[in-house]
């Protein structure tokens, strides 16, 4: 019987020291920094090709050679994945663009792409006898847990800011997580959980700070390569936070590539994108600089990328860098604009955080050359249901 997963081994972001995929890790405690899941690659050119994933049912899963699961059983699922990209002819007349698309993550299980992240971290870690789950959010990600969670009858505890959207709140009461709302940012929730966590038997499945939920992110790579196939978009642009979507799509492609599916000469340029009231990832390139700093006094309607400091600041940046991409900061007022853009010219309601990437292409033609005939993705996170005590 062929292996339902090829994962091999965990490496460290930084260092490179090799952990073994057979038991619970978290992240190097050398480097402080994240551990990437590394496959087979010998074994996956011998008895896999492409073609073969993109006749299978199964959404996100269907891609289980290439994620961390080794027993079927152990998947927790909701029907993730297989997310449409929408090609947005109206918005690209008035751009002069005429191949500008939108991956809509909106329509996955609990309204945003942090599914298929807590799905493949949840799954790993049932496999792995893991019993109880933590984790501190800005919103999205704790919603997802806490459905995931209840779908495998386990007991989710998530820390959240008080201020988190009202509906992310009623999501994780309605599956009766464990919630504690904080005073503070999603740091401060990082500090409250970790304090809460000690001498209990909760795993921590923080952004980053477990290697799982960047596989889930990676199989939006996956689909974009198999919608485009070798004719990829030039630009993507995404709404970066944590930025496990901006490491896991790039993540993708890099796969595609050792495994030989996928030619390396025309890969996307990544464009990170930030509100201006919370942007260290765009003061970091501004900067020139390879990691990035806390930014104080966070404050934007797109909670999702209310993110002080990512711990995977470093992988984020070199992403950016080895793309060709860069990274960008628009402002409330543009991305409510976008948002109403989206909406009313497309019929996409699209979250702030997703329409922030419209706003950013507008800017991106200031300092990019972009043609008539420029491909670009723009990714939209989640539905704009998720945020209704807007303005
Ligand atoms: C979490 C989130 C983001 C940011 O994602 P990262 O992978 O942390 O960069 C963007 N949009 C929405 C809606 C989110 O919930
Ligand atoms: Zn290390």
């Amino acid at each position: 019987m062929p292996p339902f997963s090829y994962l091999d081994h965990l490496e460290c972001s930084e260092c490179k020291q090799c952990f073994s995929a057979d038991g619970v890790q978290t992240f190097c405690p050398n480097c402080q920094a994240p551990l990437g899941a590394v496959y087979d690659i010998a074994m996956i050119k011998k008895n896999l090709s492409f073609s073969e994933f993109t006749t299978r049912p199964g959404r996100m899963w269907r891609w289980h050679e290439l994620l961390p699961v080794k027993d079927p059983q152990k998947i927790v699922s909701l029907g993730e994945g297989d997310t449409p990209i929408l090609h947005l002819p109206r918005i690209g007349a008035a751009l002069g663009l005429m191949h500008l698309y939108l991956k809509d993550e909106g329509t996955n299980p609990t309204h945003c792409f942090k599914a298929r992240g807590l799905s493949a971290a949840v799954s790993k870690a049932v496999e792995l006898g893991i019993r109880e789950f933590v984790i501190p959010t800005a919103g999205n990600a704790g919603a997802s847990l806490a459905s995931y969670c209840a779908r495998v009858g386990l007991p989710a505890y998530i820390f959240m800011p008080k201020d988190t959207p009202e509906v992310n709140i009623r999501q994780c009461k309605a599956s009766h997580a464990g919630l504690t709302l904080v005073d503070g940012l999603i740091n401060d929730a990082g500090a409250m959980a970790r304090e809460e966590a000690k001498g209990k038997n909760w795993f921590d499945v923080s952004t980053f700070k477990e290697p799982y939920r960047l596989e889930g992110k990676k199989t939006m790579g996956l689909e974009i390569a198999e919608h485009f196939k070798s004719d990829l978009p030039e630009i993507i642009l995404y709404p970066a936070g944590g930025g496990t979507g901006l490491v896991g799509i790039w993540k993708a492609f890099q796969e595609l590539i050792q495994f030989g599916w996928l030619d390396d000469t025309h890969l996307p340029k990544m464009v990170a994108v930030q509100s201006t009231g919370c942007a260290p990832i765009v003061k970091a390139w501004q900067e020139g600089k390879d990691h990035c700093d806390v930014w104080q006094n966070a404050n934007t309607i797109a909670f999702g990328i209310r993110v002080p400091k990512s711990f995977a600041d470093r992988m984020i940046m070199r992403v950016i860098r080895e793309s060709g991409g860069s990274a960008i900061a628009v402002d409330d007022t543009d991305i409510l604009k976008a948002q109403e853009t989206l909406a009313t010219q497309e019929g996409i309601f699209a979250c702030p955080e997703g329409a922030a990437t419209l706003a950013a292409l507008q800017k991106l033609r200031e300092h990019e050359e972009i043609t008539t005939d420029s491909k670009i993705l723009l990714l939209n996170t989640g539905s704009g249901l998720l945020n209704q005590d807007l303005p």
